[in-house]
């Protein structure tokens, strides 16, 4: 095995990034401890790697920094009924993300996010399959691609997708709604068209994969620490501090992958990172989930269907409205309705779930070291496809704590950006 100088790594946070990057220390020999408020063995797990729609997505490049929504984003935050909400108490709150966001908006914000996200994107599931290899999957994963669906309304919009993902050389194959209906028969033919995305592949049970890969972690030597972390510092060259409620933990180097709670942190290192989060939801139709075989995203409704073992999920949407707001029932509402205009068949919904996607306003993670504090490496903001890119982001991440070469080009993933 090779030798590393790093003698030891504290991981903050348990979803899928930290227990990727904890895996890949790991292997390369360094002592690993995760930290996490709940453990992810157990039920009580829910955060936004447990309750995600379970799509390997390595074609989604393209985020909502782009110029044909400007007119569209005003008018969905003022309507009550439709994929994008806002928590009004929270406007104040969001402002510094906001203003980001209209800096980051436009045509070459929109191709230089596309670009970073494919380098990325493109590797994603690879670092899966040799992950894979490794964890028993059976029943969890199935790689059947994944349908969009689509109405005429918002075509300008869907040629400009289809434009640059070809631009990049992303395989998608356009359908018609006879081609998709034959694809998918139970579905409602209250679309137009819509593309595959054939080499695509999806979960039955995110949390499942989520936690062979943890218990693979721990086979391998990783330690797990359930508490509720307040603090973390450089204290010195050589030693990072993780303090909980009750300890203080010392380590040679420190990872921050607490998905949206992050910001706890970085703002307690005093970088000013905007990160705020895009809230999400699902709900599970029980025994429902034969009534398709792939996942199907409505884009004109902003929600998708995936074929899950707890039933079939209907989950998405994106609201405003932080960390500590509670559950909006008009959100749950939305979905339940969105659901059954595409399968009319279904019944009584539940398990209703809120999660937190961490999103940054130029739509790319924050991976690398702390502007001010080399030894804590960064890894958040995977905002709507941490799912994806847990595996690679394990990678990636542990080659920087190691201090590896790579071929990639990091710099656009750095906090510098917003400092
Ligand atoms: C509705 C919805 C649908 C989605 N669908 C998809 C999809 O289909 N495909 C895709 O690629 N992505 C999807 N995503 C995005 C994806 O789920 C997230 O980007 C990803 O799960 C984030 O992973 P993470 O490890 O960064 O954070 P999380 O999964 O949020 O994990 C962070 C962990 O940190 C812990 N933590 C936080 N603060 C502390 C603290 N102070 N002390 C101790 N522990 C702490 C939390 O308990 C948590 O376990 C979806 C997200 C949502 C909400």
């Amino acid at each position: 095995m090779e030798k590393y100088k790093c003698k030891s790594v504290g991981i903050i946070g348990s979803g899928i990034q930290g227990v990727c990057i904890g895996l890949q220390l790991i292997k390369k020999g360094i002592p690993v401890t995760i930290f996490d408020r709940q453990d992810p063995l157990s039920n009580k797990f829910q955060p936004a790697s447990y309750g995600n729609a379970g799509h390997f997505s390595p074609y989604a490049v393209l985020q909502f920094n782009r110029p044909d929504i400007l007119y569209d984003v005003p008018k969905m935050l003022f309507s009550s009924y439709g994929p994008l909400a806002l928590k009004w108490d929270y406007i104040p709150k969001m402002f510094p993300w906001f203003y980001n966001y209209l800096k980051n908006f436009g045509n070459t914000s929109m191709l230089h996010t596309a670009k970073y996200m494919h380098q990325i994107l493109s590797l994603s599931n690879d670092a899966y399959e040799e992950i894979f290899k490794e964890i028993d999957t059976s029943d969890l994963i199935e790689k059947k691609g994944i349908i969009y669906v689509w109405t005429k309304k918002n075509l300008k919009s869907r040629k400009l997708e289809i434009k640059v993902r070809d631009d990049l050389g992303i395989e998608q194959k356009l359908l018609t709604q006879k081609e998709i209906l034959k694809l998918e028969p139970n579905l409602s033919p209250v679309f137009d068209g819509g593309v595959i995305y054939e080499k695509a592949m999806h979960t039955r049970d995110p949390h499942g994969i989520l936690k062979e890969i943890f218990k693979l972690f721990l086979s391998k030597g990783g330690k797990f620490i359930q508490e509720n972390i307040v603090n973390l510092h450089q204290k010195n060259e050589k030693q990072t501090v993780i303090k909980s409620e009750t300890s203080e933990y010392i380590f040679e180097k420190s990872v921050l992958s607490s998905g949206a709670f992050s910001k706890h942190f970085t703002d307690q290192l005093g970088e000013k990172i905007p990160l705020d989060t895009e809230r999400g939801y699902h709900v599970h139709f029980k025994k429902q989930d034969k009534l398709i075989s792939r996942p199907v995203i409505f884009l004109d409704r902003g929600f998708g269907m995936t074929p899950m073992n707890q039933g079939l999920r209907a989950v998405g949407t994106v609201e405003f409205g932080g960390l500590k707001n509670p559950t909006s029932k008009k959100r749950i509402e939305y979905l339940v309705n969105c659901a059954k205009e595409l399968l009319p068949q279904l019944n009584k919904h539940d398990d209703e779930w809120l999660g937190f996607r961490p999103t940054l306003p130029d739509f790319l993670p924050v991976l690398g070291p702390s502007l001010k504090n080399k030894n804590i490496i960064y890894a958040f903001g995977h905002h709507h496809l941490g799912w994806t890119l847990g595996a690679i982001t394990g990678k990636i991440v542990s080659g920087i704590v190691v201090e590896e070469k790579t071929n990639l080009d990091l710099s656009p993933y750095s906090s510098k950006r917003f400092n």
